[in-house]
């Protein structure tokens, strides 16, 4: 088994961050058996296809490996990297560039979603973005690769990709990889809008809880979260038509490690006057120790820096015989 799943590294990490994808990496690190292994990496890449700042990636690339050790990733165990010190990402890209067709991109939502109607306008790289996610687990032949529901499509393109190679230059090379979409893993919301997901890049901070947030701006964003002016049911279908509702109970399960009904069962009749502190008490309990590490590894940057340093040295290695054996396949080491 080998897992390989990657993030942005734009904003901060934030509580969907954590709950719906890094846990389950922390999970998975934690559950691994001996010859198995997890690759985890930030992905400044694909951060390049929208315009950045480059100060401001760096700094976040930094800021987000830090968070993610913060959260559980060990980087003794895993191997933890940024994208662009492994050029076997950049590299492999281009080989399968030759094997992805253009009407699989345009089928793409996420690119339909991003370019809007301004598709001419939007960078090359947007387009190419889910052959660069291809190249990112094939060149180390993943064998599962953990996915938020957004990007299953992405994922089966890369299978796609994998497969035509491997029919196309007559060579098993590239391992088929799995979606591995944890039932644990929920959707977190917006607190302000119980009908958008929670994101980094929503311009509305209220709207998240940021690993970075203190006790007082967690107590705050949750005190101040949208919800209804009802009571808490005594079981999950009573949340049906209260999205708001639904999120903040949501949160507290995820939080609580707890089904839904469990927290239900205790917190029925209240109102959010009354659960929201709750949930504010349980947020700050889960969320202290972390932003306390979280602290202390941003003190000395230069120290994760070189946690991402090593990480990319392993990776590099790893990729190497994939990279070399599709260079063969396709005449190009002569
Ligand atoms: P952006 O707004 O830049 O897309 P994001 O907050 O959606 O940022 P991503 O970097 O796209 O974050 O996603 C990182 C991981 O976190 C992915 O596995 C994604 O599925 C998961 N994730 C993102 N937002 C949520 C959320 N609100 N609830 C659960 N999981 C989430
Ligand atoms: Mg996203």
């Amino acid at each position: 088994m080998r897992v390989v799943s990657g993030i942005q590294p734009t904003g901060n990490l934030h509580l969907g961050n954590y709950l719906g994808a890094i846990r389950q990496w922390v999970a998975l690190q934690d559950s691994m058996a001996a010859g198995d292994d997890c690759l985890f990496f930030l992905a400044d890449l694909h951060a390049v296809t929208v315009a950045i700042d480059p100060a401001e990636l760096a700094r976040n690339t930094i800021k987000m490996a830090a968070a993610l050790v913060a959260s559980g990733i060990d980087p003794d165990r895993s191997t933890l990297f940024n994208q662009a010190r492994v050029p076997a990402h950049a590299e492999l890209q281009w080989l399968l560039a030759g094997t992805a067709r253009m009407g699989w991109l345009n089928r793409m939502t996420q690119w339909k979603d991003k370019a809007g109607k301004n598709r001419e306008g939007a960078s090359v790289g947007l387009f190419t973005y889910p052959v660069l996610q291809a190249a990112d687990v094939l060149a180390y032949r993943a064998t599962h690769v953990p996915v938020g529901d957004d990007q299953k499509q992405h994922l089966e393109l890369a299978r796609d990709i994998a497969t035509k190679f491997n029919a196309d230059f007559d060579i098993d090379l590239f391992t088929l990889p799995e979606p591995f979409i944890s039932p644990a893993a929920p959707r977190i919301m917006s607190l302000r809008d119980g009908t958008a997901k929670m994101s980094k890049s929503d311009p509305s901070d209220a709207s998240r809880i940021n690993l970075v947030d203190g006790d007082d701006a967690i107590a705050q964003k949750l005190r101040k979260a949208k919800s209804d002016a009802g009571e808490l049911p005594d079981s999950a279908g009573g949340l049906a038509d209260r999205p708001e509702a639904r999120n903040l109970v949501t949160i507290y399960a995820a939080l609580a490690n707890e089904p839904v009904a469990t927290v239900l069962a205790r917190h029925a009749g209240q109102g959010f006057g009354t659960f929201k502190p709750a949930l504010a008490d349980l947020a700050i309990a889960t969320l202290g120790p972390i932003r306390a590490r979280l602290t202390r590894l941003l003190d000395d940057r230069g120290a994760v820096a070189t946690v991402l340093e090593k990480g990319a040295a392993k990776a590099r290695a790893t990729a190497a015989p994939t990279l070399l054996a599709a260079q063969r396949a396709m005449g190009l080491q002569v």
